[in-house]
């Protein structure tokens, strides 16, 4: 939906619909905030895979969003990954879980501007923010759209306007990291006489580690170091540009004939130093760039969405606090860290030289150890994740599993209850828990259930950190965390969670109604 910005009003305003814009704008929609996008494209990205791997914790979002069947007849899933092109022993971090996706980043854009659509996301193409003037009271956007300079005024900014972000210079956030001095072309091409047939990830001593792997049946992804910097970084890779690439770093082109996509990457590494600066936030790659290998800049993007976007739809909607907010620099920033460090390790294992030779014969040695790669797969796909939001329970912080829950409604799994993006309190026979939960009953579901026969056994499986002891009631924030818990056949810990539920969602009101979804809820 294009929209006329001289008119439009919003809560948030949100500045680049790249996949980190459309999944935070899907997200406050869910909470019931006005939202408008801008973005400086006239339309959604057409054809380029540029982001095609979406790790498993991101694919637990989805599924809790009602996407996971939209991206799972698109992609391909994969039951194992490479680690910069080397091989990992046979592991299995989460069997509910691929190690990863593969999906054209165009069409995850796709699914996720239908969706923001369907939930009523204004989106004001060729619109580009220019400045902003913030006050006590709101925060100003100027634009410059189709019919010239204009402006919109909202509580808060989000810039997830990727790694050049206008939103960060424009707030002045420092964004220290590496310069980069290797640089990489990416594309996918066709090719006249591929290599090996459905192609190879090659090693040799003047490129290092290049990937030519056939994608599709016509198509090859190819990676490869350049040996100069290009003159433009910012200007298209052409197909004479790309053979060149090919031959110096090959010896052939491998009848390179047509690409229909092409970019540059470099071994640049940024990360800002605040998340948050008084009415603006940044998310996705406004926040934190890194070499593309390893496959994580999408999947940070969309988890930053889902962090910040039931955030600010408490502290607009449902009266939590302002200071709910800075969780978000607190929780985003150390995860983007490690995963930044991450990702520089694999970046130099791609590179040529005879010390990094080395380096990936140990490495490629340690990965056969299965418990490494299990380690290591616990990063990749996120699903080791854990805020911290307290030691009293292993659980707390960490996702929380897809429960199965038997209702007197019926059956039900906890990633549906997730759906409308509310937080959701399991009630597995505590006792005590509607007396403490009741000033709450309008911002939370309460669900009563009994646990499906998996995870009746008395104990849960925290895949890599082991077994821990069962629960019988557990706070389930929006995006998926574990916030409160209590042990299993000990009495409600009244204070322990009143707190948590004021931490989370506010001050205590007095409710005279509760909601209901599905499942039975009580107030
Ligand atoms: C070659 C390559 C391979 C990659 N592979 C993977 C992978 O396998 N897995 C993975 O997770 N990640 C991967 N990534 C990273 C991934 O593509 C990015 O992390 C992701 O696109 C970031 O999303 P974003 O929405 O934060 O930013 P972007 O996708 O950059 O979107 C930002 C949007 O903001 C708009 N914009 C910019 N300035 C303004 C302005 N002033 N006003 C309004 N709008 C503006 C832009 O037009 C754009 O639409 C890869 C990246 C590259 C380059």
């Amino acid at each position: 939906m294009n929209i006329d910005i001289s008119t439009a009003r919003a809560r948030v305003v949100i500045a680049g619909a790249g996949p980190t814009g459309l999944m935070l704008a899907a997200e406050l929609r869910l909470g019931g905030i006005e939202v408008v996008v801008v973005e400086c494209r006239p339309a959604g990205t057409v054809g380029e895979s540029r982001a095609p791997g979406i790790n498993a914790r991101s694919l637990e979002i989805f599924a809790q969003r009602g996407l996971a069947e939209e991206f799972g007849s698109r992609g391909k899933t994969l039951p194992g990954v490479l680690f910069s092109g080397l091989p990992m022993a046979p592991h299995r971090f989460d069997p509910d879980w691929p190690a990863a996706l593969i999906l054209p980043q165009h069409q995850t854009e796709r699914i996720l501007a239908a969706r923001a659509a369907e939930l009523g996301v204004r989106i004001a193409w060729s619109t580009a923010v220019t400045g902003l003037r913030e006050d006590d009271d709101g925060v100003e956007v100027l634009l410059d759209g189709p019919a010239g300079p204009a402006s919109i005024r909202a509580d808060y900014l989000v810039g997830c306007d990727g790694g050049h972000s206008v939103v960060r210079k424009l707030c002045g956030i420092p964004f220290p990291g590496d310069e980069p001095v290797s640089f990489w072309v990416v594309g996918d091409v066709r090719l006249d006489s591929p290599p090996d047939g459905n192609g190879v990830f090659g090693r040799n001593e003047r490129i290092g580690t290049y990937q030519i792997s056939r994608a599709e049946p016509e198509w090859f992804r190819l990676s490869l170091m350049r040996a100069t910097p290009p003159a433009d970084r910012s200007a298209p890779v052409t197909l004479d540009e790309l053979r060149e690439v090919m031959r110096d770093g090959l010896g052939t082109d491998h009848g390179l004939r047509e690409a229909r996509w092409a970019s540059h990457f470099s071994d640049g590494f940024r990360q800002v130093t605040e998340y948050r600066r008084g009415r603006v936030f940044l998310a996705g790659d406004a926040a934190h760039t890194h070499s593309p290998i390893g496959g994580q800049g999408l999947n940070l993007g969309i988890q930053d969405a889902v962090n910040l976007g039931w955030k600010l739809a408490a502290v607009l909607g449902r009266g939590a606090d302002d200071s709910l907010l800075d969780t978000y620099h607190a929780e985003r920033h150390p995860i983007a860290a490690a995963v930044l460090r991450l990702t520089k390790a694999q970046t130099a294992l791609i590179k040529p030289g005879t010390q990094n030779d080395a380096l990936r014969d140990v490495v490629a040695d340690m990965l056969t150890v299965p418990e490494v790669c299990l380690r290591l797969s616990g990063i990749l796909s996120r699903l080791d994740l854990r805020y911290p939001l307290g030691e009293a329970h292993p659980l707390l912080g960490r996702r929380a599993p897809d429960l199965a829950l038997t209702t007197d409604n019926g059956d039900a799994h906890l990633f549906d209850l997730l759906r409308r993006a509310r937080p959701v309190l399991i009630d597995l026979g505590a006792d005590g828990l509607s007396e403490a939960f009741a000033p709450w009953a309008d911002r939370v579901d309460l669900v009563d259930a009994r646990l499906g026969l998996a995870e009746s056994r008395g104990r849960w499986h925290l895949p890599v950190f082991g077994d821990v002891s069962a629960v019988d009631a557990l706070l389930v924030r929006p995006d998926g965390y574990v916030a409160w818990v209590n042990p299993a056949a000990r009495p409600v810990n009244r204070d322990d969670l009143v707190g948590a539920l004021a931490r989370w969602l506010g001050a205590a009101r007095t409710c005279y109604a509760a909601t209901t979804f599905g499942t039975a809820v009580r107030g």
